[in-house]
């Protein structure tokens, strides 16, 4: 079997350099060759997208909602082949790739919504005034406009909800933006297949050719041609903060700089106040060597940073964690890069100077099956060392132990940007904490409390993101239909002759959205 690239509506393989996904619960590659796409099949893609463009950008809302609509129908047509293809290539559990396929069809659907009502684009019309002294003023329409063909970057632990028709993808194609994809080399199966059903729906809908490619490969160089490409106006890309920012940083060095939407990765931190601690240790702890090792611990949200203050529940908390979590099986990695790396980055925090490790799976374990492990350090040396403020992507979370308030809240302001904060705290305890609480606030997008950050709900209210470096720009989600205006820009029409004015501007509101009108938000046509 040969995997081949789509570029526009045709398969592909015109390179030379091939790869292999992997099974890693078999520890063996998958059949399936594919091959990386060529510096040719790259433009021939950015051109067609370029092209699709000028079409695909002025197509109705209810056009791009059936084109959405029939992507969803489409991936759940690949039914079981799907499914399988995940499990081989990622060694999760069906019932992981059953959950995050409703996921990646509820976004497609709800993008599909969004664009059916048309209310999204934010018209806003203000109204001539011939008469005004001293000048008269103009008729001025103003609402959001696709930003131009975009590159897609999907991560390795989310081959659906955050890949080929992933959320970045639904977001794009619901704005008007065709979209190029840079296949993630791990699943690159479950990527062609999620391909196949866009491009079905894309013939089916009617769609112009080139609103969607999908480049295989297994390097970095696919992406930097991509990402340095003068007809690509915009990039997503859900990964490392290494990839992100090196693709941010390209994309700043082009003749016209280009925005980079990356969201990285985080250790988004959890403080446990001291009544809370007091009175539930034991509880907290068994609830957080789950959150710890949900998923073999990679996701995004992962709580990788617990922050409590010096106390004797503080040290049962951390007695029952270590028991808690050396009680969990260990489970399969996604690949054995992702294990080497594991590996490493938990035995360089490991070796930090006044880390000292409590918890530890020290039994064998098959291959790629991550060995949990908790350590705690004092607020001191975490504050000197910034090597302990890394992500380590795993099963892994590091206890700091703080000596009051003020070391907690100095630990919590130094912290780098972060997706989450949590706070664990009895009723009421929250008041006695302002200034940590906002010390938090300030460093990331959401804010959970008494919960666990693992677990990232697909609504309107969602703030994916947060401060550099969990994401490059904190202004915007990732996740939610709000996570639509990455790829748009507002763009007025000044004094324009109404039947030449988009429909959602013109005086009629043929299409009955919500609009702003002198300041009044009304779907009343303007009389
Ligand atoms: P990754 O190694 O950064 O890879 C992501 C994609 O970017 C891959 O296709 C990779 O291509 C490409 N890439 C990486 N570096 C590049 C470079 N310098 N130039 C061009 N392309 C580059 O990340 P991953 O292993 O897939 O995902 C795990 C990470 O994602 C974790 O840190 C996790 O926290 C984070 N994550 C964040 C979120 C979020 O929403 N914030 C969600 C999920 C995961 P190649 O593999 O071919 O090099």
């Amino acid at each position: 079997m040969i995997g081949k690239s789509y570029i526009g509506n045709l398969l592909s393989a015109k390179g030379k350099k091939t790869y292999r996904t992997f099974n890693p619960l078999l520890n063996i590659e998958n059949p399936t060759i594919f091959t990386e796409a060529t510096s040719e099949e790259i433009e021939e893609a950015v051109s067609l997208a370029s092209k699709a463009f000028k079409e695909y950008s002025k197509i109705s809302g209810a056009k791009k909602a059936t084109f959405l609509n029939a992507i969803a129908d489409e991936i759940l047509a690949l039914d079981t082949e799907l499914l399988k293809m995940y499990c081989l290539e990622t060694g999760l559990p069906e019932a992981r790739a059953i959950g995050e396929r409703i996921r990646t069809i509820g976004q497609l659907r709800s993008f599909a919504n969004l664009v059916l009502e048309g209310s999204w684009v934010e018209a806003t019309i203000d109204l001539a005034k011939p008469k005004r002294e001293p000048l008269p003023k103009s008729d001025i329409r103003k609402m959001l406009i696709p930003i131009g063909p975009v590159v897609v970057f999907g991560a390795s632990n989310f081959p659906l909800a955050y890949s080929t028709a992933g959320g970045d993808t639904a977001a794009s194609l619901a704005a008007g933006c065709p979209v190029i994809v840079k296949s993630h080399p791990m699943h690159a199966g479950t990527g062609a297949l999620v391909a196949s059903a866009v491009i079905k729906a894309a013939e089916k809908t009617g769609m112009p050719n080139g609103v969607f490619s999908n480049l295989l490969s297994s390097g970095i160089e696919v992406g930097q041609q991509l990402v340095t490409h003068p007809k690509v106006k915009a990039v997503g890309f859900t990964g490392s903060i290494k990839g992100g920012r090196a693709l941010y940083d390209l994309a700043a060095k082009r003749d016209e700089p280009i925005p980079v939407f990356a969201e990285m990765g985080s250790i988004n931190p959890v403080v446990i106040l001291p009544k809370a601690l007091k009175n539930r240790h034991q509880e907290i702890a068994k609830t957080y060597a789950s959150s710890i090792t949900l998923g073999t611990g990679q996701f995004c949200t992962n709580p990788g940073l617990l922050l409590g203050i010096k106390s004797d529940s503080l040290s049962s908390f951390i007695t029952h964690l270590s028991e808690e979590i050396l009680k969990i099986d260990p489970s399969c990695m996604l690949h054995p890069n992702i294990k080497k790396s594991y590996k490493i980055n938990k035995e360089t925090v490991i070796s930090q100077n006044n880390v000292s490790v409590v918890a530890n799976f020290s039994s064998d374990v098959q291959n790629n099956f991550a060995q949990q492990a908790i350590v705690t350090v004092d607020g001191k040396s975490f504050l000197e060392n910034p090597t302990l403020h890394l992500e380590v992507f795993g099963p892994f979370s590091m206890v700091v132990e703080c000596v009051n308030d003020v070391e907690l809240e100095m630990i919590i302001t130094k912290l780098e940007g972060q997706l989450t904060g949590t706070v664990i705290s009895d009723e009421n305890e929250i008041s006695n904490f302002s200034s940590v609480i906002s010390a938090l606030q300030n460093r990331v997008g959401r804010i959970i409390f008494n919960g666990v950050p693992t677990g990232v709900e697909v609504c309107e209210s969602m703030v994916h993101g947060g401060p550099y470096p969990a994401s490059t720009d904190s202004r915007f989600t990732a996740v939610g239909v709000s996570s639509i205006k990455r790829w748009v820009r507002p763009f007025s029409y000044q004094d324009w002759p109404n039947q030449y004015l988009p429909k959602e501007l013109q005086n009629q509101n043929p299409l009955k959205i919500f609009r702003f009108i002198d300041g009044e938000r009304t779907n009343e046509k303007i009389v």
